[in-house]
């Protein structure tokens, strides 16, 4: 497995007491006409995300799953313009918010799950540690929040604890702001 930097058991405990990493509960957003979701296209990792994600979809919202990935290395941080996990001056940014808006055009989605996730091997080749990851992962929610006011957008987190266990939390950001104030 990957390795990152900052990422450990006790970190991610202390987050799950502060309550920034909740459980995902299936009835935390409407997924009536599915999501979009932007997420990290590690192959380890995304296929348990996204058959996780699916059985939440058809327990509660839908009959059949509707999953609309816009997956690049890193995922959500590269809607970063100044991200790390983007290469300097090429607008991947751009091209990412882009691919929400056409989704959304086409399928008609007004659901956008921003999900990191970690270890994440793109973040480690990049020199993105774990808490920076995090707040990546807060300014993506923020620029997508600002840029489709209209949506309804989530940040979650899919952790492969490494034991065996991967669980997906939600990220409820004013508890995972103060946790970050402390891992400056
Ligand atoms: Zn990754």
């Amino acid at each position: 497995m990957a390795r990152q930097t900052g990422f450990s058991e006790a970190f991610l405990e202390e987050l799950r007491s502060a309550r920034a990493l909740q459980d995902f509960d299936t009835s935390q957003l409407d997924q009536e006409e599915g999501v979009i979701l932007v997420a990290c296209s590690d192959g380890d990792q995304f296929p348990e995300l996204y058959r996780h994600l699916t059985l939440i979809q058809t327990g509660r919202w839908r009959e059949q799953p509707r999953i609309h990935p816009v997956s690049l290395n890193g995922g959500p941080l590269r809607l970063v313009a100044d991200s790390p996990a983007n290469k300097p001056g090429r607008g991947t940014h751009l091209d990412v918010l882009e691919s929400i808006a056409d989704a959304r055009s086409a399928k008609g989605i007004e659901t956008v799950l921003l999900c990191g996730h970690a270890p994440c091997a793109h973040a480690g080749m990049r020199e993105i540690n774990f808490p920076s990851t995090l707040r990546l992962l807060l300014r993506a929610k923020e620029i997508v929040k600002g840029t489709f006011s209209w949506m309804r957008v989530a940040a979650l987190l899919h952790v492969d604890h490494g034991d065996g266990r991967k669980r997906t939390y939600f990220v409820s950001r004013p508890e995972l702001e103060e946790c970050l104030t402390e891992h400056l």
